[in-house]
């Protein structure tokens, strides 16, 4: 049995959530990471949960699994929607995306 890496900023863990008010629908997120993203039938893009549902609730975050954190923090960074939010768990400060400092 394995045990799944988190994705981590300085040892802590992180996780990623999408802003669909401002989700464009281009699926950049979906071609970077298409395990952790991917496009409902609404056109917007969500993240993707335990068993691969798609999460649909507002805010809805999941863990960034260690061997993709770079595709998803260059999700981030590509999202033309500005709208792709990485933070670490603890405290929930976000390290990449449009409100990272
Ligand atoms: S890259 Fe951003 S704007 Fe484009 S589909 Fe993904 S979340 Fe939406």
């Amino acid at each position: 049995m394995s045990v799944q890496q988190e994705g981590t900023a300085g040892g802590e863990a992180l996780e990623v959530w999408i802003d669909q008010d401002l989700c464009t629908g281009d699926g950049i997120c979906v071609q970077y990471a298409p395990e952790v993203f991917e496009l409902d039938i609404d056109g917007l893009a969500y993240v993707r949960g335990e068993g691969e549902e798609l999460l649909r609730a507002p805010g809805a975050s999941v863990p960034v699994p260690l061997p993709l954190l770079s595709d998803v923090v260059d999700s981030a960074r590509e999202c033309p929607g500005e709208c792709i939010h990485v933070r670490r768990v603890s405290d929930r400060a976000e390290v990449y995306g449009p409100d990272a400092e």
